[in-house]
């Protein structure tokens, strides 16, 4: 089932330029009792945050290219297809393949050509000086000519009883991933905005009946899909009505069997059979510690040039779903990766020239 990003901790900004840079060896530290090891800096052409779809493939080209990067990898490597069951619109498996499956492969691949993969995550990061300076949860440092960020965006969820125990069992954050799993079934969505309206659009062509559930009586998606989705015969709405909870199916393999609802106004409660609960009430960019440093819109997605990967910082690169709210598929982030990392090459060689030239 459905795929997607990682979930930096949210620590706030913090600048490095005043900090000294930490000695480049991990022995013990003399002074400390608990053997703690130093930090250590780590010097790289391309540093790669985030190992999702859009990081390993990031990771993948710059190695073949010679810029011998380095990725570190988050909280969750992998990123959403890691929480994933069954991915089948990934080109180049005519079976389904499992999507931890997927990225241990892509990790794999990466490291095979010669990607350096570091687990840490992110927490600080300075694109203010050259050469770019990150530090990490360990205390590392990480100093690079060129940076790549695709740290990814996180489904939210509603946070009900049922909801996490049936991801991938009944209850997804992702149509185009999962949709295809409920032809001719029965499935509710979750949601009033442009992704509610555009998910409930999708299934309206795979499923029997569609259900969309809005906690208001009216949605806020552009009108245009409004008119395509309540023309559609197979969709029926409840408005002003939460979902309170995902139940169970009592059967051995975890099933979605119905969702319990409550009526806003009357304040009724009520059960409603459903084979599938698709929750799209929106995502969560992990940007928040390059808040500050490149650009971003006001929901946190990194602003790129349009047809590239350039973010407001040359130098600074974005791909995947960070700064894609509207795509956010495993492929498109690879695809976006891969074109990271050429305009990385490209930057870093314009870059040497004009070194040589100044020398
Ligand atoms: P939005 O924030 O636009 O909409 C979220 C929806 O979920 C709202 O209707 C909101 O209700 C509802 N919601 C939020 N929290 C809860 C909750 N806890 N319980 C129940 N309902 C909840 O998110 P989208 O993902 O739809 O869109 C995000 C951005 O991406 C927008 O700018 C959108 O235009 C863009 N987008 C563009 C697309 C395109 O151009 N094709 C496709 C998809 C997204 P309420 O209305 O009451 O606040």
């Amino acid at each position: 089932m459905a795929a997607g990003a990682s979930d930096l901790p949210r620590r706030g900004d913090r600048s490095l330029a005043a900090e000294p840079a930490a000695p480049n060896n991990r022995a013990p530290h003399p002074d400390s009792e608990l053997d703690m090891p130093v930090p250590t800096t780590h010097r790289t052409q391309l540093l790669i945050i985030g190992a999702g779809p859009a990081g390993y493939t990031a990771a993948i080209y710059a190695a073949r290219a010679g810029l011998a990067p380095l990725v570190v990898a988050g909280l969750r490597p992998g990123g959403q297809l890691t929480i994933t069951t069954d991915v089948e619109n990934y080109p180049g498996f005519a079976q389904a393949v499992q999507g931890p499956w997927l990225m241990e492969q892509m990790r794999a691949q990466a490291e095979h050509v010669g990607a350096r993969i570091i687990q840490d995550v992110v927490i600080a990061a300075d694109f203010s000086t050259r050469p770019f300076r990150c530090r990490g949860d360990s205390g590392d440092e990480f100093l690079a000519d060129a940076v790549v960020i695709a740290t990814g965006a996180e489904a939210r969820w509603l946070g009900i009883p049922g909801e996490r125990e049936l991801a991938g069992f009944g209850v997804s954050a992702c149509a185009t991933c999962d949709g295809f799993f409920f032809r001719g079934r029965r499935v509710a969505v979750v949601g009033g905005g442009n992704s509610a309206t555009e998910e409930a659009l999708y299934l309206s062509n795979l499923a029997a009946e569609v259900i969309l559930i809005h906690r208001r009586d009216s949605l806020r998606s552009e009108k245009i899909l409004q008119q395509r989705l309540f023309a559609r015969p197979n969709v029926r709405f409840l408005w002003n009505t939460v979902v309170e909870a995902a139940l169970p199916d009592a059967s051995p393999r975890p099933s979605l069997r119905a969702l319990r609802l409550r009526d806003l106004r009357s304040g009724a409660v009520s059960e409603l059979p459903v084979d599938g609960l698709f929750v799209a009430i929106g995502h969560d960019p992990a940007t928040a510690v390059f808040r500050g440093q490149v650009a971003m819109d006001q929901a946190g997605y990194i602003l790129v040039e349009p047809g590239s990967t350039r973010t407001s910082v040359p130098g600074v690169f974005a791909a995947g779903d960070v700064a894609d709210k509207i795509y956010r598929q495993a492929v498109t982030a690879a695809g976006t990766g891969c074109m990271a990392a050429l305009d990385a090459e490209r930057f870093l060689a314009a870059s040497r020239f004009a070194g040589q030239e100044a020398a």
